[in-house]
């Protein structure tokens, strides 16, 4: 049984849907305050709004994590309405397609802007209130394309998200010393809004290659990172947790077997 999270803060980025909402609300659920962080403020405040009506406490910022500025005014007005950070979960991230022969310069600074640098400013933004918590987590939210995996497309993609992992390791290093730890998240495929964008050929190729015959949920992960967020997990950092439904165990088609 994990400490609850109550009197605890969160700052979830990309929490207006998908995985990010799923985390916002698996948060909530176990007494942390969040904030629902994502550019568009509409769908922030449906996210946020929900929460609330389920009794959790929640608030919506505009945010883009690819902007320093931006993250820095996030952070300081969610300190002021909750009264600190304690946790920040950095998952905000994008997955266009674009083969290499097409990719440009564009294509591949709009991914690592967003995916790579988008952590680096998330965590910067907040780090000076999660030093005064005396608790600070940091989850980031990879994946296993990149750090594991390829899939024709996501050159870009996979380099951001093996860029976080390589990130994470050397901040593990930096922030130990204030007591706060980092790790990450490493999902394989979930079902989410930004997912079912690929469409079924791509969600079907997916399910058949999973051992477990379903995509993820957007709670499979949230629990992977409220268990990093916990008291509990006070002396894990600098490491991952592969969420995948055993998608990267096969060593062969003929390894899934026919159950
Ligand atoms: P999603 O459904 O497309 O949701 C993305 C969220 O990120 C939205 O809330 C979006 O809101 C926000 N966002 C995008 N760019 C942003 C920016 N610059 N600043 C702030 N917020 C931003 O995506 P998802 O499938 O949940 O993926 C979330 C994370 O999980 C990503 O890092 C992704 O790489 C990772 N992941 C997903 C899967 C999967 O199968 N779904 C697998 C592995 C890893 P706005 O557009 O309003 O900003």
């Amino acid at each position: 049984m994990l400490t609850p999270l109550k009197d605890k803060t969160v700052v979830v980025t990309g929490a207006s849907k998908g995985i990010g909402k799923g985390i916002a609300r698996t948060f909530a659920a176990k007494g942390a305050k969040v904030a629902v962080v994502a550019r568009s403020l509409t769908k922030a405040e449906e996210t946020a709004t929900e929460i609330r009506e389920n009794g959790g406490v929640a608030h919506a910022f505009e945010g883009n994590v690819a902007d320093l500025e931006s993250m820095k005014s996030v952070a300081s007005e969610t300190a002021s309405t909750f009264g600190g950070i304690d946790v920040l979960c950095a998952n905000a991230g994008i997955f266009p397609n674009a083969t290499i022969e097409e990719m440009t310069g564009e294509h591949w600074d709009q991914v690592m802007n967003t995916n790579a640098r988008g952590t680096l400013f998330s965590l910067q933004a907040c780090l000076p209130f999660l030093k005064k918590a005396e608790y600070g987590r940091i989850i980031v939210t990879s994946s296993i394309t990149g750090p594991a995996t390829g899939n024709v497309g996501w050159s870009h993609y996979g380099a951001s998200k093996a860029a976080q992992l390589g990130f994470m390791r050397s901040a593990a290093l930096e922030l130990a010393r204030y007591n706060i730890t980092i790790n990450a998240v490493m999902p394989g495929n979930i079902m989410t809004e930004g997912l079912e964008g690929l469409g079924d050929h791509y969600l079907n190729t997916m399910t058949a290659s999973v051992p477990l015959k379903r995509l993820g949920s957007v709670e499979d992960i949230a629990y992977a990172a409220l268990f990093l967020a916990s008291r509990e997990a006070g002396y894990i950092t600098g490491q991952t947790i592969i969420v995948d439904g055993g998608q990267l165990l096969p060593e062969s088609l003929e390894a899934m077997g026919q159950n």
